[in-house]
């Protein structure tokens, strides 16, 4: 039987989470994580979390222009 160690690795990973540009809540997609990839991230200005991704058409902030929020949409 093999010993589980996962724990501590996870524990290190805790900090390699984005945070949202807009609630600065912590996301689910890792800094590791190829862009590319990645749902709700606007290049040149960052990470959105899942919700803020979701709900940015409804409240347009203004500040990253409507080209930005809709071109990733
Ligand atoms: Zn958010």
């Amino acid at each position: 039987m093999a010993r589980k160690v996962l724990k501590e690795v996870m524990f290190e990973e805790e900090e390699e989470f984005e945070i949202c540009i807009k609630c600065e809540k912590l996301t689910t997609i890792k800094k590791t994580d190829n862009v590319v990839y990645r749902s709700g991230y606007i290049e040149g200005v960052g990470q959105l979390c899942f919700e803020c991704s979701q709900t940015r058409k409804m409240h347009k902030t203004g500040n990253y222009g409507d080209n930005e929020w809709t071109r990733y949409g």
